[in-house]
């Protein structure tokens, strides 16, 4: 199935070579021959060169060696928000703005963070409105918003697999490194599910930029669930998700030791690696001394 999306049109300027026909070529991806809109799942088995696209935002950002066709997610036409009880699942195929916007439930005190974590992907409403929450965990940025949101939350990724074998990954583990991630070639990302119970837990977020309207430097959230237990969340200052885990929530001088042992902090023009280090050390503090104080 070849065409051509209206959004990926507007977003994109990509150009129809024949409004009919099969090709279609993207302004500023010169070598992209092709545009595919996926409508079944037969339809994102991937040819030689061919990428999937969620919103474009980060494939149309930067220069992309060998792609020479895309295949386009949003005809699949997966519901955004499927809400089971549960359990929240998000289509990949979500805009960011969509997650932002869902009406909580009465009992979801982690509602806050959808739109704190959407918020510091600090863009146009053009890129909110059309960038998705697949695109943003795919892209595997450090400062992926969405990692954050979901890899504090205990999300899990369900994932087409190339050959059939659908399989799921705590997102924490789901990326790897900077811009790496545990999909293999033609794997594609179907959906990040969110336990009900995490969106029930007190949550804090912290976040730092070196600029007021910078990419962020670190990002730190914390989360107190209903057993007590205390999941400490940092992304963006380092180069994966690195998560701490306690029964309870831990003394400053515990949460400072297990904060030493963290050896991949992360260096790019958003800050250098012993400032990313101590600034999730003085954010940590705050995220605990916010989620020690009793619920009133
Ligand atoms: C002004 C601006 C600010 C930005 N700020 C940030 C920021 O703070 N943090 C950040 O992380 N990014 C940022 N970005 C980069 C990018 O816009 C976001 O990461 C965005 O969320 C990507 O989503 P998308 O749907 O557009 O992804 P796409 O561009 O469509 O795809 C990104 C990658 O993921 C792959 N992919 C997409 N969907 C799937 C899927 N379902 N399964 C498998 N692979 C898939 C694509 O092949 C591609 O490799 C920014 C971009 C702009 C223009």
């Amino acid at each position: 199935m070849t065409g051509i999306t209206p959004r990926a049109c507007t977003a994109h300027a990509l150009r129809a070579r024949n409004i009919d026909g099969i090709d279609y070529v993207g302004m500023d991806l010169i070598d992209v021959q092709s545009v595919r809109i996926a409508r079944t799942r037969n339809d994102v088995v991937l040819g030689p060169g061919e990428r999937p696209m969620g919103g474009g935002t980060w494939l149309f950002s930067e220069p992309q060696p060998g792609l020479t066709g895309l295949v386009d997610l949003a005809g699949l036409d997966w519901p955004a928000i499927t809400d089971t009880g549960d359990t929240l699942s998000v289509a990949a195929t979500c805009t960011i703005a969509t997650l932002s916007r869902i009406r909580p439930r009465a009992e979801w005190h982690a509602h806050p963070l959808l739109a704190e974590c959407s918020d510091a992907l600090l863009a146009s409403s053009k890129v909110w409105t059309t960038a998705t929450v697949g695109g943003n965990v795919c892209a595997s940025l450090p400062a992926g918003a969405m990692i954050s949101l979901a890899a504090s939350l205990d999300a899990t990724a369900l994932v087409w697999a190339v050959d059939g074998d659908d399989y799921r990954v705590p997102v924490r583990d789901f990326v790897t490194g900077a811009t790496t991630n545990v999909l293999r070639p033609g794997d594609v990302l179907r959906s990040i599910d969110i336990p009900s119970s995490a969106l029930r837990a007190r949550t804090a977020f912290r976040k730092i930029s070196l600029s007021p309207l910078g990419r962020s430097g670190a990002v730190v959230i914390g989360r107190r669930d209903a057993d007590g237990a205390f999941v400490l969340t940092i992304t963006a200052a380092t180069d994966r998700p690195v998560q701490l885990r306690f029964d309870t929530t831990p003394s400053a001088v515990t949460l400072r030791h297990a904060l030493a042992a963290i050896d991949n902090w992360y260096d790019d023009p958003h800050g250098a690696p012993d400032w990313r280090r101590s600034v999730s050390a003085v954010l940590a503090e705050e995220v605990r001394g916010e989620l020690d104080v009793p619920r009133t």
